[in-house]
């Protein structure tokens, strides 16, 4: 009989390498062996949440669900004060055409706007369920306070990025060094709450 994966694998219910190499490196100390979803065959689940909560445990619960393991998903995206929140959890269907035509609707979105109303923050939910029926998930949640800039500005990153103005750095965060981007964004104060919730539980 084929050994199945070590006790302590978790299953990462998204199919970006990025997210994974990043995953691993925060939670390295942990030893936790981190898989891909893709590696398990895990289908693409429905995001038909309202929230980013939601969204990641319906995630999180699939890849437990299909492969018996624990899971870990996230799920995040651009709050925009001045759109009572848009594009929020449907940040990446925003424009429904990709991430050059998202950051065109946004910037019409706030055409006329004025700097002191063009508030947004980038949200970061992290979910470990031990299984798939595990009634108290751990959920965590990293936010990045900015503001929407007129122009795209910066190559580094993805997404609204290049519309992702950073107060303490004087820059969009697609101007960013990407190292520093990895350590005070969502996703970076997310995964580093992650890390102490589940060094906590060990
Ligand atoms: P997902 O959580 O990977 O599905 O990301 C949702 C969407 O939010 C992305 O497609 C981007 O449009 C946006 N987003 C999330 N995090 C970032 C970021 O760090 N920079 C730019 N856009 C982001």
């Amino acid at each position: 009989m084929a050994a199945g994966p070590p006790s302590n694998t978790v299953v990462l219910a998204s199919g970006n390498p990025g997210k994974l190499r990043e995953l691993q490196q925060v939670l390295g100390a942990l030893h936790l062996n981190l898989l891909p979803q893709s590696q398990f065959n895990v289908p693409d689940v429905a995001e038909t949440g309202l929230t980013f909560v939601e969204n990641a445990i319906i995630k999180a619960r699939a890849a437990a669900a299909c492969t018996g393991l624990p899971a870990i998903a996230d799920d995040s995206g651009l709050e925009v004060d001045a759109l009572q929140g848009q594009p929020g959890i449907y940040s990446a269907r925003y424009s429904g055409r990709g991430d050059a035509a998202n950051n065109a609707k946004l910037l019409e979105a706030l055409r006329g706007v004025e700097q002191i109303d063009r508030s947004a923050r980038f949200q970061c939910v992290l979910v470990y369920m031990r299984h798939a029926e595990d009634p108290t998930p751990v959920i965590c949640q990293g936010t990045w306070e900015g503001r929407i800039l007129e122009d795209a500005r910066g190559h580094e990153g993805f997404g609204y990025d290049p519309l992702f103005f950073v107060p303490e750095h004087h820059c969009s965060s697609a101007e960013l060094d990407p190292g520093v981007k990895n350590r005070i964004s969502h996703r970076a104060q997310a995964s580093a709450l992650l890390y102490e919730a589940l060094r906590q539980r060990q």
